[in-house]
């Protein structure tokens, strides 16, 4: 692996983080955003990591600052692209905008960019064709507070170059990132595809009458040594997420329990401002 200098295409939530991680691991970084007031927006965003990088990290006023010269930003996709190694998308996950820009991208930047995007539910190989170079396209998939929550799963398409996921790898680690590689598309990767059916048979217990969220966290937790049940791991998440995932699986199974877990939750939590960790209180007070 041999980049230097690193492009992210939108500065939303992940796109500053996953910029800003990259900056603050000594890469040149340009970011890209529709117009010049969505980069105004990231520009305080970035401005605002400063702070949980010292806080978190223990980083030195001199890192982080360091760490944001390393920066530019540029809403001309042609120019921000120009000299990329790599290109990080982060957009909306919306496939017809992700379709576009993949088109617009593939056509721009220089042949031997890699595209890699950070897409959380949908797969590499749907876009593979719009980049016009498949061998060199992969998802590079983070999570949300990446400084502190570090992992990044790889993962390839069916028309990946082994060599570009090797690299992606060695980048993802460089950026002081735990690398996990997929071998093969999975939708959810590996985190996802362990963490749902989890809170799905916890939320399935409750909304049966089988066990209270405490018990069924406590069983979790003594039973297998994890530090949090399911119930806390939602209250993480957030339960308007845990809702709109549980109801869109209900609408599409018919199962009468989903829906019922989906009424408990709007009923007894959202509509109660209850809505996790992020107001104070979930299934648990904090
Ligand atoms: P966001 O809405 O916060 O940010 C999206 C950014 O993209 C905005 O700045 C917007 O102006 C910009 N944008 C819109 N159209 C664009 C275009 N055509 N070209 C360039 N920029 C464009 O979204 P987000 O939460 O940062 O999510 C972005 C991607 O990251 C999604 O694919 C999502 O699945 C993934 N992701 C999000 C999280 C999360 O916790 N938020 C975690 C992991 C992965």
């Amino acid at each position: 692996m041999n980049y230097t200098n690193i492009t992210v295409a939108g500065s939303g939530v992940l796109g500053s983080q996953i910029a800003y991680q990259t900056a603050f691991y000594g890469f040149q970084v340009t970011v890209y955003d529709i117009n010049d007031e969505a980069l105004d927006k990231a520009k305080d965003r970035i401005s605002k990591l400063k702070a949980r990088y010292q806080e978190d990290m223990g980083a030195t006023q001199q890192e982080v600052d360091a760490a944001y010269e390393r920066m530019s930003f540029n809403s001309d996709l042609r120019a921000a692209v120009s000299s990329a190694d790599l290109v990080i998308e982060a957009i909306p996950e919306i496939v017809p905008i992700k379709t576009d820009f993949y088109k617009k991208l593939g056509e721009v930047a220089p042949a031997h960019t890699i595209f890699a995007s950070n897409s959380s539910t949908l797969l590499p190989s749907q876009f593979a064709e719009a980049t016009g170079r498949p061998a060199q396209f992969l998802a590079l998939h983070f999570a949300n507070e990446i400084w502190k929550n570090n992992t990044a799963e790889i993962m390839k398409h069916p028309g990946t170059d082994e060599k570009v996921f090797e690299d992606v790898i060695a980048f993802a680690r460089a950026i002081g990132m735990v690398a996990l590689p997929l071998h093969k598309e999975q939708p959810g990767y590996i985190l996802n595809s362990l963490l749902v059916p989890l809170l799905d048979a916890a939320e399935l217990l409750l909304v049966k009458e089988i066990a209270d969220p405490e018990t069924i966290d406590k069983t979790w937790m003594v039973g297998t040594g994890a530090p949090k049940g399911p119930f806390a791991i939602l209250d993480v998440v957030g339960l308007t997420t845990a809702y709109n995932i549980v109801l869109a699986k209900a609408k599409a199974t018919g199962n009468p329990n989903l829906e019922k877990v989906a009424e408990l939750l709007k009923t007894d939590y959202i509509d109660k401002g209850k809505l996790g960790v992020a107001t104070g209180e979930g299934f648990y007070k904090y």
